[in-house]
């Protein structure tokens, strides 16, 4: 008998599958294509559980649609550009190039003893020239469309390093994370792409993603924020300028009582410049900037806010109202400066209470009474305007149409649409990223870095102090060049990008990972793209899946892909939970794949973060759990091998259904059953738990059928049927173990060449029970109907027997016994 050692059966096919190159592909046209991809990795040095559940995830369905015939593309790679390397580079020395070069090896050895199927020949990592310089090309060509531009933006500023300083540089509300000084906001130019180019169609084309989870387009779609509204100017009280707002609102005008700016709006400089206390002012609004942006905008981060001292004035009711800056409000998002409006929106209304400010409803209901002052009220669509002057008794609908008609016409205000996504700024004064291939010429202005000079090979830098400049400003040979236009003198850009233009397009480039001439082949990408099944963290339901939807568009109008949405279909895997918490190191509650299979082979730990959930729900992880299902594989490494000589030889010739034993039968029906099962759980609803469960179910049957005795010619193929199947579809989940009970049984061509076993409906359905009828004690019919029949249903069935009619005879019948699953008897 043949003993199970995963690990030995790891190192074997692991070597097997990479001499064979078994998961390389090229284009075929003859086959049908499937691309499956995992989110690529950061290089942070080492895997855990709950980075690999997503890997795992992913080779299940690659495994799966090979055996399905696909031609599949399943590549890996590394978005290795970013601020960690670069943080520690300046606490411990090591330069980012040789920290995440060395990660990405190790973490590659982790994914290969995974036994991950990956083309690994397509590896890319995003630091290296060979990539960037895609980032390089394509940078100029958005510049030349005008979708790269540069405009002046704020940025974090540390008065002490002299440096700018990323959102996660800023640490404990507000300070610095190397020197503790509080932060300052700075202007700076900065690099932007014009994604609001394509809001409307963003927004538009999410209507048609069917297979994403509806919780990422919706937070897509809040991401995008369409809404139609108004723009409106307030002049401010002794000055010759004005605020404008945005508001959707604008039929509850007469009811601004208070304005409020966002502390990044830019009249709070200049407002604080003539305060008493400017110094005091700055701070104040600088602790808002400093809060979380997200729990700001959610109501998360209490709302608060100070007078500025100042006065704008309502143009319609004509009276002054205080100017506020207040931290909910957010300065990217339409004006910057909203009116408030505390009779009918809650957020105003809580914050008009909290500091005393006027709160005058606007809007009644068409009868009775109107909200009385100093109440909210929460407007319905019938409502009419009160409070209004000429505008009083109009429905608030045409009241909107027509006061954004008079603002127009007097010259204060116009209509709009207004989104909440704002263009994207990427520049980033660092230097980890991608160098943006720019020049400044004091004559021509600025000038791309022609195509034939790219790749702007990022230079090496010796020391990395986290302050001053960008470290790319303090290396002479690199921004000292030459005008390409002119010849003169010129300097060359120091911002890099921002890493996610990175993973923005990396998919494509899988296609076709080593082009030198093109980012890629468009009919390379035409054959693989769009990727048909994508999956990751649920963290990317913005940004990045906003970005590469963005990108996709980008490379659709450049006419290198003939299709604008990257991701057919979306899948959010949930987290790994150890002691109910996040894996991190910092709680030092990692669990090291590797030190798992060690004990039990990688099959059990694929197979066991599969079967603990569903895919998209979060986990407990459990060392026994991980057990559990080492001891299935043992399981079902026994029973193949004990059948293994008779069901080898045993012929795949038709096996008659209808000819065989009952314990045969019921096996048969089993294994049919469970490929049905198996198929949907994995292709068409991804519960990779489920059909693990189902498949442990088939093993259970496999020895009980065992234990039967059965030995005939007949028990062979039936017994080779089951293993045969349970083999090929173990193999997503379980390939090395199954690689070698598939050549244990024969098939020295191995699992490369296996098809996904088909069910025959007919065998997969529940068998049916004979049940005699009889009629005052005397059989006079049999029926027969499923095991699941439920008896009044078996009742109106054996009634309506001719036969037993027959002899009933019109009359009611007095009673009738059921027997479950063996008799029913009428007594007349
Ligand atoms: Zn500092
Ligand atoms: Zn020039």
């Amino acid at each position: 008998m043949a003993e199970y050692h995963p690990q030995e059966l790891d190192r074997k096919w692991q070597a097997h599958w990479a001499k064979t190159r078994a998961f390389e592909v090229t284009e075929d046209p003859s086959k049908p294509k499937f691309y499956c991809l995992e989110m690529f990795a950061y290089p942070s040095g080492h895997a855990h559980v709950g980075h690999v559940r997503n890997y795992i995830i992913g080779d299940v369905v690659a495994r799966l649609k090979r055996l399905q015939g696909f031609n599949v593309l399943h590549p890996f790679g590394w978005d290795a550009f970013g601020l960690p390397a670069e943080n520690a580079a300046i606490k411990g020395g090591i330069h980012p190039e040789t920290s995440t070069l060395g990660n990405i090896a190790h973490m590659k050895g982790q994914l290969q003893r995974l036994g991950i199927s990956y083309a690994w020949e397509r590896e890319l990592a995003t630091c290296l020239p060979d990539y960037y310089h895609w980032n390089q090309w394509l940078f100029t060509r958005m510049f030349e469309k005008g979708l790269a531009y540069r405009r002046r933006s704020t940025v974090n500023w540390c008065p002490v390093d002299n440096t700018v300083l990323a959102n996660e540089q800023v640490i404990d509300d507000g300070v610095c994370w190397r020197c503790g000084t509080p932060v300052v906001q700075k202007d700076l130019e900065q690099w932007f792409f014009k994604i609001t180019h394509y809001a409307d169609d963003l927004l538009q084309a999410a209507e048609g993603l069917s297979k994403w989870p509806e919780k990422v387009l919706t937070m897509q779609r809040n991401w995008i924020g369409r809404s139609e509204g108004a723009r409106v100017k307030f002049p401010i009280q002794g000055a010759n300028d004005s605020i404008e707002v945005f508001t959707t609102r604008i039929d509850t005008i007469f009811g601004a009582t208070f304005m409020m700016l966002a502390p990044e709006h830019g009249l709070v400089a200049t407002f604080a410049k003539e305060s008493e206390d400017e110094k005091a002012f700055l701070a104040k609004a600088q602790k808002f900037r400093a809060q979380d942006r997200a729990g700001r905008l959610t109501g998360e981060v209490e709302k608060e806010g100070f007078f500025t001292g100042r006065f704008a004035i309502n143009p319609y009711t004509n009276l002054p109202i205080p100017i506020w800056v207040a931290n909910y409000v957010l300065g990217e998002y339409g004006t910057g400066a909203v009116m408030g409006v505390a009779g009918h929106d809650e957020r105003d209304f809580d914050f008009a209470h909290k500091y005393k400010l006027p709160i005058i409803p606007v809007i009644r209901p068409p009868h009775g009474e109107p909200p009385a002052e100093g109440t909210f009220y929460d407007t319905m669509p019938d409502d009419v305007l009160f409070n209004s002057g000429r505008f009083d008794g109009m429905k608030a609908d045409q009241a909107i149409k027509m006061i954004t008609e008079d603002a127009e016409e007097r010259g204060i205000g116009h209509g709009t649409v207004q989104f909440r996504l704002k263009d994207w700024g990427i520049s980033r004064q660092r230097y980890w990223g991608t160098p943006i291939p720019m020049i400044h010429c004091p004559v021509d202005g600025i000038v791309p870095v022609p195509d034939e000079q790219l790749p702007v090979v990022l230079p090496k830098v010796a020391e990395f102090t986290g302050r001053g400049d960008s470290p790319l400003a303090s290396i002479p040979e690199f921004v000292n060049v030459k005008c390409p236009k002119c010849g003169g003198p010129a300097r060359r850009e120091t911002d890099t990008m921002d890493t996610f233009v990175d993973s923005s397009w990396y998919f494509y480039r899988f296609a076709d990972a080593h082009n030198t001439k093109l980012p890629f082949d468009p009919k390379k990408v035409a054959y693989w793209a769009p990727v048909d099944f994508y999956s990751g963290g649920i963290e990317h339901a913005i940004l990045h899946l906003i970005y590469s939807r963005f990108f996709s568009r980008v490379f659709h109008d450049l006419g290198m892909i003939d299709h604008k949405e990257p991701f057919t279909h979306l899948l959010t895997q949930g987290m790994v939970l150890k002691d109910g918490a996040v894996m991190s190191k910092s709680k030092g509650n990692v669990v090291d794949p590797d030190s798992m299979i060690e004990k039990f082979g990688s099959d059990a730990l694929r197979l066991y973060v599969m079967f603990v959930a569903p895919p998209e729900k979060e986990v407990e992880w459990t060392d026994t759990g991980l057990e559990g299902s080492f001891r299935f594989l043992a399981r079902v490494w026994r029973i193949a091998d004990q059948w293994r000589d008779e069901a080898s030889a045993a012929s795949r010739t038709i096996i008659k259904h209808g000819e065989l034993s009952g314990a045969e039968r019921h096996l048969r029906r089993k294994t049919h059953d469970t490929i049905k099962r198996v198929t949907t759980d994995i292709d068409v609803r991804q519960q990779m738990n489920t059909a693990v469960s189902a498949m442990m179910e088939l093993v259970n049957e496999l020895y009980a059928f065992t234990e039967k005795g059965e030995r005939s010619a007949q028990a062979a193929k039936v017994a080779r049927e089951a293993i045969e199947s349970l083999i090929v579809m173990l193999s997503p989940f379980a390939p090395h173990t199954m690689e070698e009970l598939w050549q244990m049984y024969g098939n020295a061509d191995g699992l490369g060449a296996a098809l996904w076993p088909a069910f025959d409906a007919d065998v997969a359905k529940a068998e049916e029970l004979e049940i005699p009828v009889q009629v005052n004690g005397k059989l006079r019919a049999v029926v027969k109907v499923p095991p699941t029949i439920e008896d009044t249903e078996l009742q109106k069935i054996a009634l309506a027997e001719p036969n037993v009619q027959t002899h009933i005879a019109g009359k009611t019948p007095k009673k009738v016994v059921i027997v479950k699953g063996k008799l029913v008897s009428i007594v007349v």
